[in-house]
């Protein structure tokens, strides 16, 4: 995995300013801090070496999931998507990136005291940093069921990023790797498949593309709704949602992950057993290229996905 702790001189938006990362620091007493009342984000932008441009992707949809999320524990964040947007892509121009990047907005509850008992003091914060690879490994990952289940929707609701319910995906990381796994894969309480510790879960039987539904006390992903848009329409496939069992995982043809992070990550090994024929399959390698194309600005059609930092910085100054 990549260094992901960025310089401190790294110009950061915080309490509604732009800062120095090493002047934004919250007290030791903040709700969120001591009872997970936060919910975030990750957004990835990619640096275009040909077009010079660096394109934020799904920056509109990942600010709207965030606002509605934030309302599960009712934290309000002001601006709109696209003012948050406007944000982020100051930010880059403010650090100068000419690089690939990744976004982590964080909402939180802000109030310094004891008490459980939420108030309406909210904040949020916005860092936005140089990032390379989630996973090193390219020739596919392997992942391991772990003891660990699924926050529940009636416990933590796994729909929403909230910090407190990463503890989740902590202790599944940690034993995953502990195993010698890559990543991990939870499944409910009810022993259906969710998804990856910090990513979405795809699978190929007979032909058809199937991940677990929103029922299943997933994350619904914004790389699992751009995977089920370009398998439909670049390559005609079927995509089912439904719940899926653990055993499927052993039989079926081919396994992915997908996630802001991990983009689109082929699994070839599964509790100690090949997935498929051991080797990246076809229809994993193709939504991968169709998924690095289409957020590098390489696809015509989905551009409509991408806020470009230097071209929109030059279109507004020139209006
Ligand atoms: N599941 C979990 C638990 C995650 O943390 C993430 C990362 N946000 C995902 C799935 C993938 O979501 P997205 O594609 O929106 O990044």
């Amino acid at each position: 995995m990549m260094a992901d702790t960025p310089d401190p001189n790294t110009i950061v938006w915080f309490n509604n300013q732009f800062v120095p990362l090493a002047q934004a620091n919250v007290n030791i007493l903040t709700h969120a801090l001591n009872y997970g009342t936060g919910v975030f984000e990750g957004i990835r932008g990619y640096f275009n070496e040909s077009q010079q441009d660096l394109f934020l992707v799904r920056a509109h949809d990942h600010y709207e999931r965030w606002k509605r999320n934030a309302g599960i524990l009712r934290i309000q964040i002001p601006p709109s998507p696209e003012e948050l947007a406007a944000i982020t892509i100051e930010l880059c121009l403010r650090n100068g990136f000419r690089s690939h990047v990744y976004a982590r907005p964080l909402a939180y509850k802000s109030s310094a005291r004891i008490g459980v008992a939420p108030d309406a003091n909210d904040a949020f914060s916005i860092v936005v940093m140089p990032f390379g690879d989630y996973f090193e490994n390219k020739k596919g990952l392997r992942a391991g069921v772990v003891s660990w289940r699924r926050v529940e929707d009636n416990a933590i609701p796994g729909r929403a990023k909230i910090c407190g319910a990463y503890v989740n995906s902590v202790l599944a990381t940690d034993e995953a790797r502990r195993n010698g796994h890559d990543e991990a894969i939870f499944l409910t309480e009810s022993g259906h498949v969710a998804e990856g510790a910090t990513c979405n879960l795809f699978m190929v039987r007979a032909g058809r593309l199937i991940t677990p539904p929103g029922t299943d006390n997933i994350l619904e992903g914004i790389t699992r709704a751009s995977i089920i848009e370009l398998a439909r329409n670049e390559m005609k496939l079927e995509v089912q949602e439904r719940s899926i069992g653990r055993s499927e995982l052993y039989v079926c043809d081919e396994l992915f992950f997908t996630g802001t992070a991990v983009e689109v990550a082929p699994i070839v090994e599964v509790d100690h057993r090949s997935v498929g024929s051991g080797a990246v399959g076809p229809v994993s390698a193709r939504l991968r290229a169709l998924y690095n194309d289409a957020t590098r600005g390489r696809m015509p059609a989905y551009i409509r996905w991408l806020s470009p930092v230097y071209r929109g910085a030059a279109a507004g100054k020139a209006a």
